[in-house]
């Protein structure tokens, strides 16, 4: 296997915490792989004028794929979102969200598929004196990349497919592309309007396995499952393209916690475990899973999900259990 190069990226707040304890856990695996450090975002934007620059997309391109902190969003209007260009620019158009219990007994094991392009997010939108258009952009070719991505997961599981088609024709065709698809594949599926599925997943989310979805439904699903399994400290992601990607933890920068050892560094790395798997190496995933469930069951976490221990000391707990 040739040497997998990732860029890495801090950024800001408890993005500075949580991914150099991404990356000592990433150590102790001891694999080639070369770690490119990136400088971007708000606290680069302050000091520059420019939060990300033409020479780090270069870096970025030379890269497998990105391992990303967090950037704080500045409430300004000539701040252009980084991730946003980098989502674009990279053509990531699928969101990957595992929600899988870990700090309590529930079996709560599944995931969400969102679409990362278009939906509600497609960025049209027209400003008139008394109103506001947005635009809800669905495309038969958009709809059917997430829907093959989302049976690619669904192999063996049910996939459910969450739409508000009684009302949206764009959910239309969003639902008439996944049942063709999964039906292509032979996976098994179901259909739940979004509002249902938000009601269900609250009251019985171990019945779920593979979600798929617009954008802005898959974006609140996911941030609500987020609370079913201990909050935004240990739930990770992974923006995917056709063959680029970027991992990162769901939470943002929390400046409220930044530089206080509080933040819970499992959702960093949880989504070093998913580069490792999107990259082959199921084994190390494998490792960096177990170290983690390891680590939780012995007590040795961050105040957020109960604990005592600081975000170094979580760290170094799992570094050590996956060099065991
Ligand atoms: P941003 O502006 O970058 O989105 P934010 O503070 O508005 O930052 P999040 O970073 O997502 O949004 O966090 C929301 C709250 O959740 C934080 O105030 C923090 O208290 C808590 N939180 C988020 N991530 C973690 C973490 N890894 N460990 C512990 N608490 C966290």
């Amino acid at each position: 296997m040739r040497q997998m190069k990732i860029a890495v990226v801090e950024g800001d707040g408890i993005g500075k915490e949580v991914i150099p304890s991404a990356l000592e856990v990433l150590d102790a695996l001891t694999l080639d792989i070369e770690k490119v450090p990136v400088e971007i975002g708000y606290g680069k934007w302050k000091r520059t004028g420019r939060a990300m620059t033409e020479d780090d997309f270069d870096i970025f391109r030379s890269c497998d794929c990105i391992l990303f902190g967090a950037i704080t969003t500045p409430p300004d209007p000539e701040y252009r979102s980084v991730l946003v260009r980098i989502r674009k620019e990279f053509d990531l158009y699928a969101n990957i969200r595992p929600i899988k219990g870990i700090t309590n007994s529930r079996d709560i094991d599944f995931t969400i598929v969102r679409e990362n392009t278009e939906g509600m997010y497609s960025g049209i939108e027209e400003v008139l004196p008394d109103a506001v258009h947005s635009t809800r952009v669905i495309t038969r070719s958009g709809s059917e990349r997430i829907a093959e991505y989302a049976c690619s997961l669904a192999t063996e599981k049910r996939l459910t497919i969450v739409h508000k088609a009684n009302i949206l024709k764009s959910c239309w065709l969003f639902r008439e592309v996944c049942i063709d698809v999964a039906d292509r594949h032979k996976v098994r599926w179901e259909e739940m309007l979004v509002d249902a599925a938000a009601h269900r997943l609250v009251l019985n989310p171990e019945r779920f396995e593979v979600l798929v979805t617009t954008n802005l439904f898959g974006d609140i699903l996911s941030d609500m499952s987020a609370a079913l399994i201990g909050g935004l400290g240990v739930c990770a992601s992974a923006n995917i393209g056709a063959d680029y990607a970027l991992f990162e933890p769901v939470h943002g920068s929390a400046p409220d916690i930044a530089g206080r050892g509080l933040a819970n560094p499992i959702a960093a790395i949880l989504s070093l475990a998913m580069m490792l798997k999107w990259y082959g190496r199921i084994k190390e995933s494998d490792a960096v899973t177990g170290a983690v469930s390891d680590v939780v069951s012995r007590g040795i976490t961050t105040p957020d999900i109960g604990g005592r221990c600081s975000t170094t000391e979580v760290a170094g707990a799992i570094s050590r259990a996956v060099g065991k």
